[in-house]
């Protein structure tokens, strides 16, 4: 085993004498966020928790009133350890505000009833998707890029920093998997304005958010950096607690628009491309390999007597031999466009120029797998064959889509009467 590796960090530490609100809190982030917590009723079992098992905590939930503990001094036994820290609270003390102020906690939650403890669960899913996601600072000024570097990485979040436009933009080019650009208005080489036009041409709205930052007193720099493709703004000085509001809207935003493309583009069942998306991204990948001189080729499947599998095992265990065979055609096609086209129909579109007599290989290899691959997955229904059409174009060709997909579609019946589990 890799003693190296880094521990896991799933676990939450709750530090709360009233164990009635420890229990419930447990259980919401058991529910929610799929997290096992350790339950510390006082500063003295919370320094034993972390002592034992400090490298597996994400966050710690806290209470900023302990018995032994009165004046916060367990979140700052927490943050000492590294970790970040959500803090519980019966007001929004001035201890409070000094906390969230120095950035010592990621946030507060106010003890008021499940309401709020829904919000410090918001928090924990927010920390636990933060942890694979990048954000880039730019800014001319070494203490502010320090100030948010700081705030960012409280939130669990990689930070990458650039000292300018220019640089920000080779950040860019080289972590395209960045999610959130900070800007800064007024920077040499290349200026805020002109990195977010730049920025836009890389990445759209649905893959990157951008929030501009500005102290200038001008009151057109807001609307100046929305227009040139600006998700949101916020102007210095800020409070840690704003940043952190409108970073997690931002990023909150993204992701939604990521869910509703995944439920726009893809099947719900498999989670392989849909037939709209099939069409969409075919069409463009057909006429690529046509203007690049390639040849294509589209083969239709088909499970076999899939009727009797759901006759004779139910439409559940039905609905798993679609997903096992989902599975293993994008195991074997991931270089190629796969959809299913509906009910227990797919289809693969080659445009990467390979020979005929490779396409027919790939495909070979496929449906041998296949029985073996659903009777492990599924070994209630055992091994199922499949049914395959293959229509070739070659680099001359200029037959359409639905030409290549309604053909492969009668060599698949031709499939189907020849006695199935086969490619024609
Ligand atoms: P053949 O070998 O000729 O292809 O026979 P078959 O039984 O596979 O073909 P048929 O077209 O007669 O039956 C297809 C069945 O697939 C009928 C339909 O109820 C079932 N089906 C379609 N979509 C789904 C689905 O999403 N889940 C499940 N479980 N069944 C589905
Ligand atoms: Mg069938
Ligand atoms: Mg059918």
């Amino acid at each position: 085993m890799d003693t190296s590796a880094p521990p896991a960090r799933t676990a939450v530490l709750i530090v709360e004498d009233q164990r009635a609100l420890s229990g419930m809190l447990g259980s919401m982030l058991r529910n929610q966020c799929g997290c096992d917590s350790v339950i510390a009723a006082s500063l003295a079992q919370a320094q034993s928790a972390l002592e034992a098992q400090g490298d597996s905590f994400l966050a710690a939930v806290c209470d900023v009133n302990l018995p032994d503990a009165p004046y916060g001094e367990a979140i700052s036994l927490v943050e000492r350890h590294g970790l970040p820290v959500i803090a519980l609270t019966g007001s929004i003390s001035p201890e409070v505000r000094e906390l969230m102020h120095r950035g010592s906690i990621v946030d507060y939650v106010l003890k008021k009833g499940v309401v709020s403890y829904e919000y410090a669960v918001q928090l924990v899913r927010r920390l636990q998707r933060n942890r694979s996601l990048k954000v880039l600072v730019a800014d001319d000024s070494p203490s502010s890029r320090e100030v948010l570097q700081r705030m960012l990485q409280i939130q669990g979040l990689t930070v990458l920093l650039a000292e300018n436009g220019a640089d920000a933009i080779r950040q860019l080019e080289q972590h395209r998997d960045t999610k959130l650009v900070l800007v800064d208005y007024n920077m040499p080489k290349v200026d805020g304005f002109e990195f977010v036009l730049q920025a836009r041409r890389m990445m759209g709205k649905d893959k990157l958010a951008i929030i501009g930052i500005s102290g200038e007193n001008r009151p057109d720099v807001s609307a100046q950096f929305l227009k040139h493709g600006a998700n949101d703004f916020i102007s210095k000085p800020y409070s840690y607690e704003e940043m952190t509001c409108r970073i997690n809207q931002n990023l909150e935003m993204l992701e939604l628009v990521e869910s509703l493309h995944h439920l726009a583009t893809r099947d719900s069942l498999t989670g392989l491309n849909n037939r709209r998306t099939f069409f969409d991204r075919g069409e463009a990948l057909l006429r690529q390999a046509r203007a690049a001189g390639h040849s294509a080729g589209v083969a239709m499947m088909d499970i076999d007597y899939f009727k009797r599998i759901n006759d004779e095992h139910g439409h559940h265990q039905g609905d798993l031999v679609l997903q096992a065979v989902a599975q293993e055609l994008g195991r074997h096609f991931s270089d190629e466009l796969v959809a299913r086209l509906g009910g227990e129909e797919f289809v693969v579109l080659f445009g990467r120029n390979l020979s005929e007599s490779a396409m027919r290989q790939g495909l070979e290899r496929f449906r041998e797998a296949l029985p073996g691959a659903v009777a492990q997955q599924c070994p209630t229904v055992g091994p199922v064959t499949i049914s395959m059409g293959i229509c070739c174009a070659g680099t001359a060709s200029d037959a359409s889509l639905s030409h290549l997909l309604h053909t492969a579609d009668g060599w698949l019946y031709q499939a189907k009467t020849q006695g199935r589990n086969r490619l024609v």
